[in-house]
């Protein structure tokens, strides 16, 4: 899987992290391939997060993604989807390498500043769920 989905989520965007987490990515050796900025609806943001419907988490994610605009992020890479991974860090900042976009960038575990997609048919799904025009896929 050549490609995959990141979203500068709410709280990078509104404070003003946007560029540098671009300049970051592609530095990583990222190609910027689609990008849009959108305010998601609650059903837009349950309906991403729907694997996640059962946990703790879930309603204040909602919330928080719902909470100002974000920019979600078709980027391209070899072995993308696992290479961003690393390059986000772990959930929580605390735990995350130093160097990653969530250790510079995040404000907590639940604020974490960029989602990153976690298999390459999640990357599937959630690049066809903001870019449905997208056809260059694998
Ligand atoms: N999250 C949270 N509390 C938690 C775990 C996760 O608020 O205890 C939020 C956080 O914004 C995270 C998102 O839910 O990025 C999705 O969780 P996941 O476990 O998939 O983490 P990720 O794949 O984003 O590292
Ligand atoms: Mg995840």
């Amino acid at each position: 899987m050549r490609q995959t989905l990141a979203i500068i989520k709410p709280d990078a965007v509104g404070n003003g992290r946007t560029g540098r987490i671009i300049a970051h990515l592609e530095s990583a050796g990222f190609a910027l391939r689609a990008a849009r900025m959108v305010t998601m609806t609650r059903a837009q943001a349950q309906s991403f997060y729907d694997v996640h419907r059962e946990r703790p988490f879930y309603d204040a994610l909602v919330a928080f993604m719902t909470s100002g605009p974000c920019i979600p992020m078709a980027l391209e890479a070899p072995d993308a989807v696992r290479r961003l991974r690393q390059v986000i860090g772990a959930t929580d900042p605390a735990e995350a390498d130093p160097g990653t976009v969530r250790a510079l960038y995040a404000e907590s575990k639940e604020r974490n500043a960029i989602h990153g997609s976690d298999s390459d048919g999640n990357a599937r799904r959630e690049i066809g769920f903001f870019f449905p025009e997208c056809d260059r896929l694998g």
